[in-house]
């Protein structure tokens, strides 16, 4: 089964999620609990914490589920996120 990759933005980063890699070691959920949610759908919400936390707790996902994207231009974002 294909899965898409979820993409989420605060207008400053874009990080996105792939499913199929995600190895639910919950690091993101257990560093940042602000933005990662374990029980709430969007599961990520950009909006908890500041792009430096974020891109922070992004680099520590094990599996490269995670990945980000510093924003260029908002016709980037806009080009980017679904
Ligand atoms: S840190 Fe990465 S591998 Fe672990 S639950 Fe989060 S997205 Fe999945």
């Amino acid at each position: 089964m294909e899965t898409y990759k979820n993409v989420y933005s605060n207008g400053e980063v874009i990080v996105t999620y792939e499913p199929c890699r995600c190895i639910h070691a919950e690091a993101c959920a257990k560093g940042l609990s602000e933005v990662f949610k374990t029980s709430v759908i969007p599961w990520i919400d950009l909006e908890g914490a500041n792009t430096n936390k974020i891109i922070a707790q992004v680099k520590k996902c094990p599996s490269g589920a995670l990945a980000y994207s510093k924003v260029k231009t908002k016709e980037f974002v806009k080009d980017f996120v679904i």
